[in-house]
């Protein structure tokens, strides 16, 4: 008998933690950040105290109160007493890992609070990328996916109390247990290795997948950034396959439709699908994105501005050939660049940087006294590359700027002509927050007398791109028939949505298929 226990992932898109737990042991299916969770409570600048520990993420309901699991450095004293009877209170031991199945923080963030000796499952590509983010994020306490400095507890002289603050000592890093390519080369390893912060990293090698008590395969899959898998189980019940998120109409769609093959031979017992874009009926491929980007770049006169996630290194590469076709050049940020240095480690298909005539690197006006080794090394190994606001200013019309609604503060270095193009490649807001911004970003456009293309308007009470304007985004995830077929053709005897606002889909839709829908609970436990 398997039992399942979904914390995460019900009736929201993100924050995926299933438990997964037989006689052979226990397992996590992602654990990712719970931002719907974190938007009834939270926001910008107000956020969960660092120096609480644990404290405001567990009485909030956001992680889920599992005792022994945890960061030890964020248990404050007793903590674990006031939550011993409530109803979904659990101690946990021995805990074999994670099966992360990619590197974005729906699925991965709440890694940040597990204790450094519980395993990461996941590819090469997903750790490095892991890393990467990290090292050229906000060192923010909830996003240690991969290292964290331990907090401890201090009380300044003549305070009645103390606080959880970020410890003197080296940085802790999580062993990472890879499915693939556990032979590095030299620069690889010592990417892995180092810190590119001023703390030290206390590092430690990547190991093989084979010490897990279960059997497990390892599926690669197209999403929206390099590096996603599907993972298989196999439990007492049969095998488990967990699908993560995924796509069959992207560049590597041909791996999805392999892991599609493969699972099915495993004739599955139970199958975890999700369901993001289960209302959508079609998908935009990547090669239109292409076209129409290259169609509305084409005929632009002055700056070109493309907004894009740079994480979705295959939309990068996508602008980078439009660039390359319209004698511009790509030019992305330091955080960008690092992504994309880190990238061509494990996979040699990505663009050598330095030897790539259309890719700049764009140096903020307001550079750091003090930046972080990670910058310092971007900026000396790409020297030649590197542009100014000014530089940008004065030949408007060579430039493909790499920059989303959060870098629109570099403008008024910039001075855009008026006319110059805003291509927008990324999805309508999904939330008010998101709204809001999208109301200052027609605002910053109007300033800036800047066109927009394929940017969602507000009309008639939804936001929606204009009907001709269509076509610049390719989902990271299936549309609803994709999903159906992945269903019938992987066709476990059960299939239970996760990651998606409307499971009920699934019911409606395979009614006479002969797979038994199961929709979990939020903390409902599943027996198979
Ligand atoms: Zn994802």
């Amino acid at each position: 008998m398997v039992k399942l226990t979904f914390y995460g992932g019900v009736r929201e898109i993100g924050g995926n933690k299933v438990f997964l737990e037989d006689d052979r042991g226990k397992l996590f299916l992602d654990f990712g950040y719970p931002y719907s969770k974190y938007r009834v409570f939270y926001e910008e600048y107000l956020k969960p105290r660092p120096g609480s520990g644990l404290l405001d993420l567990l009485v909030m309901g956001l992680l889920p109160q599992l005792e022994g699991i945890y960061r030890t450095d964020l248990e404050t004293e007793n903590l674990w007493q006031q939550f011993r009877r409530a109803d979904h209170y659990r101690k946990l031991e021995d805990i074999d890992g994670i099966l992360l199945t990619h590197a974005h923080l729906d699925h991965s963030g709440h890694v940040s609070f597990l204790r450094e000796d519980i395993p990461v499952y996941a590819t090469a590509t997903t750790a490095f990328i892991a890393k990467a983010m990290q090292d050229s994020g906000r060192p923010a306490f909830d996003q240690q996916v991969c290292y964290f400095t331990a907090r401890v507890e201090e009380c300044l002289e003549g305070w009645k109390q103390g606080a959880y603050v970020t410890s003197s000592s080296a940085d802790l890093q999580r062993r990472f247990c890879v499915a693939d390519r556990l032979e590095l080369n030299e620069e690889a390893e010592k990417f892995w290795g180092k810190a590119t912060r001023k703390k030290k990293l206390d590092s430690q090698l990547l190991e093989d997948i084979n010490k897990c008590s279960f059997n497990l395969r390892c599926f690669p899959v197209d999403h929206s950034i390099p590096g996603a898998c599907s993972w298989g189980i196999e439990t007492s019940s049969g095998w488990v396959v967990y699908s993560g998120d995924l796509r069959i109409h992207g560049r590597h769609g041909k791996r999805t439709e392999s892991m599609i093959k493969e699972a099915a031979q495993l004739h599955p017992r139970a199958l975890i699908l999700e369901g993001t874009n289960v209302d959508k009926t079609s998908n935009v491929a990547e090669q239109e994105v292409y076209e129409n980007g290259f169609k509305a770049i084409n005929d632009a006169r002055g700056l070109v501005i493309a907004d894009f996630s740079p994480r979705d290194v295959n939309r990068l590469l996508t602008f980078l050939q439009v660039a390359r076709d319209t004698k511009r050049k790509l030019t992305i940020l330091p955080k960008d660049a690092y992504l994309l240095k880190t990238m061509r480690l494990l996979e040699s298909e990505i663009p050598d940087i330095a030897l790539e005539d259309a890719i700049a690197i764009y140096q903020k006006t307001t550079a750091s006294k003090s930046p972080d080794s990670w910058l310092r090394n971007i900026y000396q190994d790409y020297s030649s590359k590197i542009v100014l606001a000014s530089d940008v200013s004065s030949n408007q019309g060579d430039f493909i700027l790499c920059f989303s609604f959060w870098d629109l503060n570099e403008l008024p270095s910039i001075q855009p002509r008026a006319g110059s193009l805003y291509v927008f490649s990324s999805s309508e807001p999904h939330n008010e927050e998101q709204e809001m911004d999208f109301w200052r970003l027609h605002h910053w456009l109007e300033r800036f007398q800047l066109r927009a293309f394929g940017l969602p308007v507000y009309r008639n009470g939804t936001w929606e791109v204009p009907e001709e304007e269509r076509g610049l985004h390719a989902s990271g995830h299936a549309c609803g028939p994709d999903l159906l077929r992945i269903a019938r053709e992987i066709q476990p005897e059960v299939l239970i949505p996760v990651h998606s606002e409307k499971p009920e889909f699934y019911l409606g839709n395979l009614r006479n298929s002969g797979i038994n829908i199961i929709l979990p609970t939020e903390y409902g436990m599943v027996e198979i």
